[in-house]
């Protein structure tokens, strides 16, 4: 199937700078971390606020996420910020419910991916409401099974499409929490170079101290935009605690890529 050439326009259309950054919490825990959070982002290059609230946890037992109560909390940071807002969506009830809030993009997360049947239900959810939905790769390494995952949502109807680079799970991984394996994305990009494609370091990563380089090499090949886990105090994070960054760490990390990007 053919990856449809509107894919690139609803960036512009949506007014969001190249490369658009998206930024935020892995999960949204109480209403003050939220806003206070996005306050400190709306002074940086971020364009669009992310925040987990239904959390797929590898194991259960921990942080699940606060729920629908939290989709309020990102309704008030738009309106107190003027940034547009994502979630994750992992089944229709989180499709219909973020609809509801007024979610302007959904993501489909890594471990959604991995299945066609919940990702053609949350397409079919879709049907007629054609907002931008971003597809994280699956978990494992399999390009076909990500762009199975685009093309269900565009043969759904949906035409502003993009995808998200977090990198694939191994056993044992020592440098990475999920390997980059460029080479997957930039097989991607050759087969649709009008797929956005965004780069999630903070997944790959799994740590601070990479993520400016990792990010760096993402530019370097041409990816669309960034989406970094954020948090107002990252060691108390309710999950991911290890791999995010203050806004101010942000705000450094997307000024030293302008000054690289400039010298380079
Ligand atoms: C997340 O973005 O917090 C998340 C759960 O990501 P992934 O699906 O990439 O693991
Ligand atoms: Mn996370």
């Amino acid at each position: 199937m053919e990856i449809k050439k509107e894919n690139r326009r609803w960036l512009d259309a949506m007014n969001l700078a190249h490369p658009i950054v998206i930024a935020g919490p892995c999960s949204a825990e109480t209403e003050e971390q939220v806003l206070k959070t996005a306050h400190l982002l709306k002074d940086t290059d971020t364009n669009v606020f992310r925040a987990g609230i239904w959390k797929p946890r590898t194991r259960p037992g921990g942080f699940e996420g606060v729920g629908e109560k939290g989709l309020p909390w990102l309704q008030k940071v738009k309106e107190e910020t003027g940034m547009l807002v994502t979630t994750e969506v992992g089944n229709t009830d989180h499709v219909e419910k973020a609809l509801k809030h007024d979610i302007d993009i959904l993501w489909i997360g890594a471990r959604t991916t991995v299945n066609p049947f919940a990702v053609q239900e949350i397409a079919d959810s879709l049907k007629g409401v054609d907002k931008p939905v971003l597809v994280k790769n699956p978990v494992n390494p399999d390009l076909p099974l990500w762009l199975g995952g685009v093309e269900r949502l565009q043969s759904a109807g949906i035409s502003q499409l993009g995808v998200i680079h977090r990198g694939f799970s191994a056993y044992n991984t020592m440098h990475y929490r999920n390997k980059p394996k460029w080479h997957i994305a930039i097989e991607l990009k050759k087969e649709f170079p009008d797929l956005p494609l965004i780069l999630d370091p903070s997944h790959i990563c799994g740590r601070r101290d990479t993520i400016l380089d990792v990010s760096q090499t993402a530019l370097d090949l041409n990816y669309d935009g960034f989406m970094i886990e954020t948090h107002i105090d990252p060691d108390n994070a309710w999950s991911d605690a290890k791999q995010q960054i203050t806004p101010a760490q942000l705000n450094q990390i997307t000024q030293d890529l302008r000054i690289r990007q400039k010298n380079s």
